[in-house]
């Protein structure tokens, strides 16, 4: 059995793999896509010490820098149950194995929930976007607008005001769901505007990059549309955790609840990165997290294994 089995292969999952291996323990990582989200990210800007990358680029650099070290890579294996037993974890995949650890660090990201409009896939990272501390600059002295006005999409709003010339926040309901006082800080910025009732019909663009964005008015049942630059989509972070529902403890939001060494609520199970309750969603985070679970699990096999 393997001393630490990774499950993902994102950030947080490489600087597990790579904090574990170092201490000399049998390390595995079993990943759908190595490299995460990552792969599908254009420019990188906030991964300090790295002042401008590509994701494609960071993501072999992630692998490259976890096969210097003693790792059995298990890449595109799905995992689709965890077992804990007598101080034993078990994982199955999908193609029917079943991996054996004495612990797990669990680290299978989330993805942001889409709208599911024309020209939303076709005009990703070419205006459209789902990370603002990530690709707010880009858009500097742009019109962009946010879809969604919860907690997440208002704070984009207030974020991206102080960067972009004018931001449009389309709220689908009736009002917008974020706190009060979030609410109260938006309606106080001069260059954003906030419309309710709207429901994005589509992503515009020039073939290219992104012109502007349709909406229905639906309380007129009226088409409109907005000139613009960038579109921040806001409605929502699922965590990659259907699989663990029941096994161990969730939020409501479905985000592996985890203290900060990274345990889970069983014993010799660690998780790090965009799958948990940790706050932020960035790469720095999740490697740095990765990082602090490999060092909890190997706390937790000098406790607990036999020497
Ligand atoms: P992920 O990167 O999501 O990796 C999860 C891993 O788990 C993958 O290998 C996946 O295949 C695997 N996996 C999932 N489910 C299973 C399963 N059941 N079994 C086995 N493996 C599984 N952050 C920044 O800091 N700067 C940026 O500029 C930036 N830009 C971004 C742009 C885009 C378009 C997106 C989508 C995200 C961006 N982010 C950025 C966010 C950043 O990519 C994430 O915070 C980071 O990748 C999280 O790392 P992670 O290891 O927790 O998860």
């Amino acid at each position: 059995p393997f001393e630490v089995l990774i499950v993902g292969g994102g950030p947080a999952g490489a600087a597990a793999a790579v904090y574990a291996a170092r201490k000399g323990i049998r390390t595995g990582v079993a990943a759908e896509r190595f490299g995460g989200q990552v792969l599908d990210t254009m420019g990188i800007e906030n991964f300090i010490s790295v002042p401008h990358t590509e994701g494609p680029k960071l993501a072999l650099a992630l692998e490259t820098h976890v096969r210097e070290n003693e790792v059995r890579i298990m890449n595109l294996q799905r995992a689709e149950e965890l077992n804990v037993e007598n101080g034993m974890a078990s994982v199955r995949l999908v193609n029917g194995a079943t991996l054996h650890a004495k612990t797990v660090i669990l680290t299978t990201g989330a993805r942001w929930r889409q709208m599911g409009v024309p020209g939303e896939e076709q005009y990703k990272n070419k205006g459209v976007a789902y990370c603002p501390h990530c690709d707010g600059p880009l858009f500097k002295g742009k019109r962009v607008a946010v879809i969604g006005g919860g907690n997440s999409g208002v704070e984009a709003a207030i974020d991206l005001a102080g960067i972009v010339k004018h931001v449009t926040l389309l709220e689908f309901d009736t009002k917008l769901r974020a706190d009060e006082v979030l609410q109260r800080k938006l309606r106080s910025l001069p260059n954003v505007e906030v419309l309710v009732s709207a429901r994005t019909t589509e992503v515009k663009g020039d073939g290219q990059k992104v012109t502007g964005l349709a909406y229905e008015n639906r309380v007129t049942g009226e088409f409109h549309e907005i000139p613009l630059e960038g579109i921040f989509v806001q409605i929502g972070l699922l965590p990659n955790t259907e699989w663990l529902r029941g096994t161990l403890d969730l939020s409501p939001r479905g985000e592996i609840i985890v203290d900060a060494h990274g345990q889970t609520s069983l014993p010799g199970v660690f998780a790090a990165g965009d799958c948990t309750t940790t706050p932020f969603k960035q790469i720095i985070i999740a490697a740095g997290e990765g990082a602090k679970a490999a060092l909890s699990a190997f706390d937790h096999l000098i406790r607990t294994s036999a020497p």
